[in-house]
């Protein structure tokens, strides 16, 4: 899977990673930066993801009368073992259910913390398409960047002796700190596919709570999960809606409009999303599908006028999106464009 066009700040090696090598630094302390835990409602949270050198999807926590279900488990296990401690200051229930809501690997990589956590006793959950693309495509993902990571981490390491420049060394030093990490969570990254699929839905009644657990429609990937708490009136996104802009290169945007558009005729008053904060309302869904309607339109347009895939650039304008919505404005817009252009003209 292409890489995240995230902002690049998500990408940047933090602090975090230096204060959690510190001597003395309590495993607890290092792993409340990684995370915010905010109440939502009670019994439901976001882990709203810090910045950190590869980046972290957010976790809805929702507290069941058993147990708890957690949504996604970031991109490695290190970062899903210090959730589960921070759960823990949250709640003495073991957590039972895990939903990975896509194949992305932000999302699912930290699965086999829960189940080593909690042998035996916790599902993962996902739908019939994101299990496939854990097995297709996400482990040969981590394979493959297990190589690639070695790579990088000797190439920092020749870097680093050959750099003077105290800044300098400085920075590469945290990069390296940080692909070492990476690297070390990868190699063990253990047991990640799901334990149990579902083809529409799957709810689950425990309690006072009910937790829909729905597939409502290819989007943003194949499999994207969402999960609705009617009563709360919250509903928990993935990827399919967030709160910066959408990551387009393995989506299906004319579904991905469809989608949203189902996302909307439902009843709920907040949305947890997969990266970013909590968003009120149903103002985001409509924005990113506008955004992708008119994406769509403008290139139909201009394919039928003959421009090129090259040209495309010159004669559409996104940039007035810009201001709904900052992030478009850090790069997103070719990769949007290519994969527009590719969807209406299914060249290769
Ligand atoms: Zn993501």
């Amino acid at each position: 899977m292409p890489r995240h066009k995230y902002p690049s700040a998500y990408r940047v090696a933090r602090l975090t990673i230096l204060l959690a090598l510190l001597p003395g630094a309590g495993s607890l302390r290092a792993q409340e930066q990684l995370f915010d835990l905010k109440k939502v409602t009670d019994g439901v949270y976001l882990a709203v993801a810090r910045e950190a050198h590869v980046i972290n999807s957010n976790a809805a926590v929702i507290i069941l009368d058993d147990g708890v279900l957690v949504a996604d488990t970031h991109s490695k296990p290190s970062a899903a073992r210090a959730l589960i401690e921070q759960i823990k200051t949250i709640t003495d229930k073991p957590i039972r259910y895990v939903v990975d809501t896509h194949f992305h690997y932000d999302h699912f990589q930290g699965n086999g913390a829960y189940l080593e956590a909690f042998p035996g006793a916790v599902e993962i959950i996902a739908s019939e398409p994101t299990r496939d693309g854990i097995v297709h495509r996400g482990i040969p993902r981590i394979k493959a960047e297990i190589i690639q990571y070695a790579e990088k981490v000797e190439q920092g390491k020749r870097r680093l002796a050959a750099a003077t420049d105290e800044e300098k060394r400085a920075e590469i030093e945290k990069n390296l700190a940080g692909d070492q990490e990476y690297l070390h969570d990868l190699k063990n990254i253990g047991d990640v596919l799901p334990t149990m699929s579902f083809e529409k839905s799957l709810v689950l009644h425990r309690g006072d709570r009910v937790v829909q657990i729905l597939f409502l429609g290819r989007g943003h990937t194949d499999g994207d999960t969402v999960i609705y708490l009617p009563k709360e009136k919250l509903i928990c996104t993935g990827d399919l809606l967030h709160a910066w802009d959408p990551y387009m290169p393995d989506s299906h945007p004319y579904d991905w409009i469809r989608t949203l558009q189902a996302l909307e005729r439902m009843d709920f008053e907040r949305i947890l999303p997969g990266h970013g904060d909590v968003l009120e309302g149903k103002g985001q869904v409509i924005l990113w599908r506008s955004y992708i309607q008119d994406l769509m339109k403008q290139v139909e347009k201009a394919y039928a006028e003959g421009v090129s895939e090259e040209d495309l650039i010159d004669k559409v304008d996104l940039e007035k999106w810009i201001e709904r919505m900052p992030t478009l404005a850090e790069g997103a817009i070719p990769a949007h464009l290519r994969k527009a252009y590719r969807e209406v003209s299914w060249e290769e």
